[in-house]
């Protein structure tokens, strides 16, 4: 294994153990796409759940929307999209990276796009919102979903893909108040880095310089990542004025402005975007978990998952497979673990080394063992269990009951 490179050895895991899949493989594949199995659907899953917990739940200023992935082209005209968002190819010449496709039959069908990011049918609802909802400034809309771009040169893994996932917020504030909003979703977006298991000082920003920023920004950072193709984008926190609301209320006739309750006056909220994606977040983790050590002699190779984002939060396994005593004890057991999170798995199959490797290498936290002793074999050790931690193999004898409580306190 040696001579792979660390992407190579994580992309092989991910296929082999169901995390990733490349997608449409049996065909020759698709490039710039992937399919999670249900390791990386479970993993993805946490992903998101912490991130919705923590950036709409906690929050009393939040609001949501699921909003459709096909839009008025409108939309994307009033964005700016249509004319402006295009990658260079040969010579210079402009390629728009949205994906065109049409709605509607025969004469009927007009032409629209894939939306390129989830941020405008949060800008297309926000009177919507406002009507219904009845917010107050300063409020913000979040919402997870696809997004599309077709990539000129897809590549890395989970890094640059042309359908990929992500976790969008529009926080809208009176202009005067933008700073001090920009620094709390700035204190938040570290926060959730570490909340999902990304050590502190692996985050790295950068103040995206003038020249590059878009113009209408004042400020923006790139959050970055050091992945082993370099050190990357991994999400995005940007200031971006009055533009949208103010470029959908002209485009749409429909007016986007808010009263100012002190002044009387009405005017365009400004907004402040910290925009997430999915994929480059799972990538960020499998990279900083990914490790090689060795155990009682032998080469392992373990995924050092926070248990919060770790898709299979323990396995539960009976000594030995044909002691149906032990199996039947394992099953209560697990069963009784179950009631903690419902991802404990079961592994009888071959011996208890092996089984813990398996494990270790797709980053479940903890295996608990049933043995003779649990059933009393040794009666001060009754209803007793090993439970053993997967980076350091160390092993203690708890009663079920403790080792449930070790798996709600590690995951909460
Ligand atoms: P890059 O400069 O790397 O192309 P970007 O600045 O265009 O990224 P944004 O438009 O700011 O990206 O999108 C917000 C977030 O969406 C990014 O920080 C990233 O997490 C994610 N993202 C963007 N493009 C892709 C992609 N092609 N594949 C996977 N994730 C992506």
């Amino acid at each position: 294994m040696a001579d792979l490179t660390l992407m190579e050895k994580i992309v092989s895991l991910a296929k082999r153990r169901g995390f990733v899949y490349p997608g449409s493989e049996i065909y020759g594949g698709l490039a710039g796409t992937y399919d999670y199995g249900l390791l990386g659907v479970l993993l993805q899953e946490n992903i998101k759940q912490i991130w919705w917990r923590m950036f709409i739940d906690e929050r009393e200023d939040m609001y949501s929307v699921d909003a459709a992935i096909l839009m008025n082209p409108k939309v994307w005209e009033a964005s700016g999209h249509v004319a402006g968002f295009a990658d260079p190819i040969e010579g210079g010449k402009m390629f728009n990276v949205m994906f065109t496709t049409s709605v509607g039959a025969g004469e009927e069908a007009t032409p629209t796009y894939l939306r390129p990011e989830t941020a405008g049918g949060i800008f297309a609802n926000f009177k919507n919102v406002l009507d219904s909802m009845h917010p107050a400034l300063p409020f913000g809309i979040g919402q997870i979903g696809k997004a599309f771009r077709n990539e000129i040169a897809p590549r890395d893994f989970l890094f640059r893909m042309r359908e990929f996932k992500q976790m969008e917020v529009e926080y809208f504030v009176k202009e005067s108040e933008w700073k001090k909003a920009f620094e709390e979703w700035r204190a938040l977006m570290h926060r959730y880095a570490e909340a999902i298991g990304l050590a502190k000082g692996t985050v790295h920003e950068l103040e995206v310089p003038p020249q590059e920023r878009a113009h209408y920004s004042k400020r923006t950072i790139d959050f970055e990542f050091d992945y082993p193709f370099g050190r990357k984008e991994l999400w995005g926190l940007a200031y971006r004025g009055d533009f949208d609301l103010a470029a959908h209320t002209q485009a749409s006739g429909v007016d986007l402005s808010v009263l100012d309750e002190e002044t009387n006056e009405r005017f365009i909220p400004h907004v402040i975007e910290p925009s997430l994606g999915v994929d480059r977040t799972i990538l960020a983790i499998l990279v900083s978990a990914y490790r090689e050590d060795t155990m009682g002699d032998e080469a392992r190779v373990y995924l050092a998952l926070d248990p919060k984002v770790a898709p299979i939060k323990a396995m539960v396994s009976p000594l030995l497979k044909n002691k149906p005593e032990l199996v039947a004890k394992a099953k209560e057991v697990r069963i009784e673990l179950q009631k903690v999170h419902p991802w404990i798995a079961w592994d009888d199959n071959g011996n208890i080394g092996k089984r813990y490797r398996r494990q270790d290498e797709i980053g479940t936290p903890f295996c608990i063992t049933i043995d003779f002793d649990t059933l009393g074999e040794k009666p001060e050790l009754k209803d007793t269990v090993t439970l053993r931690h997967r980076d350091t193999g160390t092993q203690e004898r708890l009663t079920v009951l403790e080792a449930a409580k070790r798996i709600r306190e590690a995951i909460r």
